[in-house]
């Protein structure tokens, strides 16, 4: 089997090396100059993905250059919930293309992704679409204060957002989230309540070209300066209601979406219940822990289910009841002393260090929680020592 990604950043590493052991040999695609970092700046080649297979550099606008990558492929998917939707459509009239674009399409814009969800009796925060000031008055009416404008497409790790605490900020808040807009043009944001969460949470589901469906424990997830750092599987305390309640909503979409591959749905956790934040079509760092901690990785799942083969269960290893993912950012970790730490696993993305970048991360597992804190405690205190 071969699978083409559209992408070459670690999520394609890692589906490339997950591969591997199944025959299944992928190539990537993505634009020429590399993949671009965060800050919109082409990363330096190579790219991390060109480890796992080879890599084709070019435009995601060259429709004859995408066709002659996906030439011979048994399924194409995609990394990154930026691939132009357009590139993903031409790809398919040459080889099935999973997740569907449909997906890709839904996930780029926010206001589509709420409406979907409401629509499937997901809750959301009360949102509102902003593209002038009168919008941004009549949306803040709805959501109250505080609330949180954000791009409606293109946001990442925080991105793109301000919180609202005043009615008299609007206009300030307006110019700060979309300060390039010429008079006249719609800001193309939107704005939403700001919910007080008690914590954030995602559920990775994935779903086969069969139907059937796989849901691995949720995930708690905590952010600094809008980058996911550690995910504790399953969130501490989770009970089976919240963890069902999460599966139904994943559920949902899978099967609206006619979904196939690995999907990450990432939730609040309020004392009322869920609610939806947003999804991503793909492989997720707040699966990474998988690799280690679950019978099947996301990663192994994802390939599979692309090329219709059947799911791996999703559930813990056995005598893993808990495992934890610490992202490595900015700044390259002493392996050496953390690989001495009891069941802790590196994944390097064979980048260059720069402040603010992941790295690759460090999987940590254990029988329960109670083992599992001590050892993340020990894992966090070798990162926070290199990083400084
Ligand atoms: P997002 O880009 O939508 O994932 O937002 C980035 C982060 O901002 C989330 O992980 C939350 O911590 C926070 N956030 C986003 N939207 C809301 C909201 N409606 N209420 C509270 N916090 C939010």
């Amino acid at each position: 089997m071969n699978v083409g990604v559209l992408g070459s950043g670690q999520l394609g590493r890692m589906l490339g090396l997950a591969g591997l052991p199944l025959g299944v040999q992928s190539r990537f695609f993505d634009r020429a100059g590399g993949q671009m970092n965060g800050s919109g700046q082409a990363e330096a080649l190579p790219a991390p993905a060109a480890a796992a297979g080879p890599c084709t550099l070019g435009s995601f606008e060259d429709e004859d250059a995408l066709c002659r990558w996906a030439q011979g492929l048994d399924a194409v998917t995609y990394e990154f919930e930026n691939v132009p939707v357009g590139a993903a459509r031409v790809v398919a009239t040459v080889a099935p293309v999973w997740p569907p674009p449909a997906a890709l399409e839904v996930s780029q814009d926010r206001i589509a992704e709420k409406t979907l969800f409401n629509r499937l009796g997901i809750p959301t925060p009360v949102f509102a679409a902003v593209d002038n000031l009168a919008d941004l008055e009549e949306g803040l009416a709805r959501t109250g204060l505080p609330a949180v404008l954000k791009t409606r497409r293109g946001g990442y790790d925080g991105k793109g957002q301000v919180v609202l605490r005043e009615p008299q900020q609007a206009a300030w808040a307006l110019g700060a989230v979309a300060p390039q807009r010429r008079s006249g043009e719609a800001a193309d944001l939107i704005v939403e309540q700001m919910v007080p969460f008690q914590r954030e949470l995602s559920i990775l589901a994935a779903r086969g070209a069969d139907g059937a469906c796989a849901f691995y424990p949720l995930v708690e997830n905590e952010h600094g300066a809008g980058i996911l750092r550690l995910s504790v599987a399953p969130a501490r305390g989770l009970n089976a209601a919240v963890q069902g309640l999460a599966q139904e909503y994943a559920r949902r979409v899978l099967q609206e979406l006619a979904y196939v591959g690995v999907m990450a749905l990432e939730l609040f956790e309020m004392p009322s219940g869920l609610l939806a934040n947003e999804m991503a079509p793909r492989v997720h760092n707040s699966g990474h822990w998988t690799i280690e901690g679950a019978a099947t990785s996301q990663f192994e799942n994802h390939v599979r289910t692309v090329v219709g083969w059947p799911l791996g269960a999703a559930s813990m290893r056995p005598a893993r009841g808990a495992g934890a993912m610490l992202n490595l950012i900015g700044s390259a970790p002493d392996t050496r002393a953390l690989l001495a730490l009891p069941d802790t696993h590196v994944h390097l993305y064979g980048k260059t260090p720069r402040p603010g970048r992941k790295l690759g991360h460090v999987t940590i597992v254990a029988s329960d929680h109670g083992a599992l804190e001590s050892r993340l405690a020990a894992a966090r205190a070798l990162i926070v020592a290199s990083a400084t």
